[in-house]
C-alpha cells in the first residue's frame, strides 16, 4: 500500500494529523500548543524500524517506551493474540480465571528471584505500582499497624500516572499543576553518580545516600515507614545507574527496619538488562515485591503486574486471615489475550536466545554510545544493558547549563528524525533503549545518526548564541 493512497486504507498522514490536532488530547500534552503541535504520525513498523505516514523509515531508538523487546512485526505474538481472541476473548477475573493467566503466572514465578511466587496482573506499569502500594497498605493495616504508611522514593524517579504511583514519582515538572498524596511519600536523593556532590568519590557518594536513607528512617520512625520503592535503574529520570553496592545496602536497611522493598522493574525486566528480572541477576537482591509491565508483551498489548513473596503473603493469608480481602482489581486483570501475548513473547525471547544476545551485545552498544562523550556538548554517557543516555551540558565542568534546560533533547531528536532516527528526549538528555534484537550494524547507524544530530544541534546553539 502506498502511504496515504486509496479510499479504503487509513486516512492519509495530513488528515490523521488534522484529526489528532482537533480531537486527541495527547498524553503529557503541552496545553500552550493544544491543537497545534504535530506528533510524528506512524503508519507501520518492522523489526527495529518505524515508517511514518510519508513512508520515511526511522530507527526506533527508545523501542516505543522501552517496551518493544522482540521488535515489530512478530507473527508469533500476533497469532497467539488472534487465536486467544477467537477461543476466549475475555473472562471476568472477579469469579473466573483462564489458562493463559494461570500459566503465565506460573511461568513468571519461575523467573522471579527467591520466593516471589504470587503474581497479580494489572493493565500496565502504573496500575502495577499502584497495586503494590495498596498491597503494602493492606499488609500493614491487616497486621494492626495502620500508622506504618510512608513510602520512601527518590528524586527523579518515575513510577506511573495513577494518583498514588504518580505521588511516588520524583520529577518536579510533573508536580506543578497536579495534586499528589504528598503526606504518603518522602523523596530521597537521586543516586545519580554524575551529579554527586563535588569532591565525593563514587564510594563516598554511596555512603552518603545510605546515611541519608538511614537518618530519614530514624527521624521519621521505622514504625511510620511502610516501603521503599526503587527502579533498579531510574529510567525516564535519565538512566540513573546507582553506585556500586547501593541496591544491597538499601535492601539491608529495609530488612533492618522492617520496611518492605518494592523493586519497580517495569523497564528493567524482560530482557532490557539481559535477564528476565534484573534485581537478583544484575544487582544481587531479592526484593519483597517486584512490579513489571512493558516488555512482558513487548508492547503488543497492555499488561502489567506484581510478584509478591511467599513470606509476605503468608503473613496476611491462611486460616488466621478470616475476612481479610485484598480489595483491588481490574476488569482486565489477567486478560486472556494479553496473557497469551506475553506467553508468545516469552517463547520468542527463549527461542531466539534474546537474553543471551543482549548480554553479548551490551559492551558493543555501551562502547559505541560512550564514543559520543568526546563531543563538546556531551557531559555524560551512562547506561547498562541495552539502555543508555547521553546527557548534554553547556559547560562540561559546571555540568548544568540553565540556558539550555529542557530544550536540547528535543532539538537533537528533531535533527535525528530528519536523518532516520527517533530518540527519546528527556530535558537535556537523549535516551536510547532499542528493541533487544538490534544488531551491531544497526547500532552503528543509530549512534552515527545521533552523533550527527548532536553536531547539528551544536551548530544551531552556537548560531543562536545559546552556547
Ligand atoms: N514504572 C516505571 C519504572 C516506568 O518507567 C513506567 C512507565 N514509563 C511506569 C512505572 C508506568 O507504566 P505505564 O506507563 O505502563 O503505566
Amino acid at each position: 500500500r502506498e502511504p496515504g493512497s486509496g479510499d479504503n486504507g487509513p486516512a492519509p498522514g495530513d488528515e490523521i494529523e488534522a484529526l489528532a490536532k482537533r480531537h486527541l488530547l495527547q498524553p503529557w500534552e503541552s496545553l500552550e500548543h493544544l491543537g497545534q503541535s504535530a506528533r510524528t504520525v506512524l503508519d507501520r513498523a518492522e523489526n527495529i524500524y518505524l515508517y511514518d505516514s510519508e513512508g520515511n523509515k526511522l530507527i526506533d531508538a527508545p523501542a516505543g517506551m522501552w517496551c518493544v523487546q522482540v521488535g515489530y512485526g512478530c507473527r508469533e505474538i500476533a497469532e497467539a493474540m488472534a487465536n486467544q481472541a477467537m477461543q476466549l476473548a475475555y473472562n471476568s477475573p472477579w469469579y473466573t480465571t483462564s489458562g493463559p493467566a494461570a500459566e503465565l503466572a506460573a511461568r513468571i514465578a519461575d523467573k522471579t528471584p527467591g520466593d516471589l511466587n504470587h503474581i497479580f496482573f494489572t493493565t500496565g506499569g502504573s496500575t502495577a505500582v499502584d497495586s503494590a502500594l495498596r498491597f503494602v497498605q493492606f499488609y500493614n493495616n491487616y497486621l494492626g499497624r495502620p500508622e506504618k504508611k510512608l513510602i520512601l522514593s527518590r528524586q527523579s524517579a518515575y513510577h506511573g500516572s495513577t494518583y498514588l504511583s504518580a505521588s511516588c514519582s520524583g520529577k518536579e515538572r510533573d508536580k506543578v499543576f497536579l495534586d499528589f498524596a504528598g503526606n504518603l511519600v518522602h523523596h530521597l536523593s537521586s543516586p545519580l553518580v554524575y551529579r554527586r556532590p563535588d569532591g565525593m568519590t563514587e564510594a563516598q557518594f554511596c555512603d552518603f545516600l545510605i546515611a541519608e536513607m538511614e537518618s530519614t528512617i530514624l527521624e521519621k520512625g521505622a514504625d511510620k515507614i511502610a516501603a521503599f520503592i526503587a527502579e533498579p535503574i531510574l529510567a525516564s529520570g535519565g538512566v540513573v545507574v546507582p553506585p556500586e553496592g547501593y541496591h544491597k545496602r538499601t535492601l539491608e536497611l529495609c530488612r533492618k527496619h522492617e520496611i518492605l522493598y518494592i523493586a519497580d522493574e517495569v523497564v528493567t525486566a524482560f530482557g532490557r538488562l539481559g535477564h528476565w528480572f534484573a534485581s537478583e541477576e544484575v544487582f544481587g537482591i531479592t526484593p519483597d515485591i517486584i512490579t513489571f509491565a512493558k516488555g512482558i508483551t513487548s508492547g503488543y498489548v497492555p499488561l502489567g503486574g506484581m510478584a509478591v513473596s511467599q513470606k509476605v503473603m503468608a503473613e496476611v493469608s491462611g486460616s488466621d486471615a478470616k475476612g481479610a480481602v485484598y480489595s483491588n482489581g481490574y476488569t482486565y486483570s489477567g486478560h486472556p489475550v494479553s496473557c497469551a501475548a506475553a506467553m508468545a513473547n516469552m517463547d520468542v525471547i527463549e527461542k531466539e536466545g534474546i537474553l543471551e544476545h543482549v548480554r553479548d551485545i551490551t559492551p558493543y552498544f555501551q562502547d559505541k554510545l560512550a564514543e559520543l562523550d568526546a563531543l563538546a556538548l556531551v557531559g555524560d554517557v551512562r547506561g547498562a544493558g541495552l539502555v543508555g543516555c547521553v546527557d548534554c551540558v553547556a559547560d562540561r565542568k559546571a555540568k548544568n547549563p540553565l540556558k539550555l534546560d529542557s530544550e536540547v533533547g528535543g532539538r537533537i531528536d528533531a535533527h535525528c528524525q530528519e536523518k532516520g532516527l527517533i530518540v527519546r528526549p528527556v530535558y537535556n538528555m537523549c535516551v536510547m533503549s532499542p528493541p533487544l534484537v538490534i544488531r551491531e550494524r544497526q547500532i552503528d547507524t543509530m549512534v552515527g545518526i545521533l552523533r550527527a544530530g548532536i553536531e547539528d544541534t551544536m551548530v544551531d546553539l552556537e548560531r543562536e548564541g545559546l552556547w
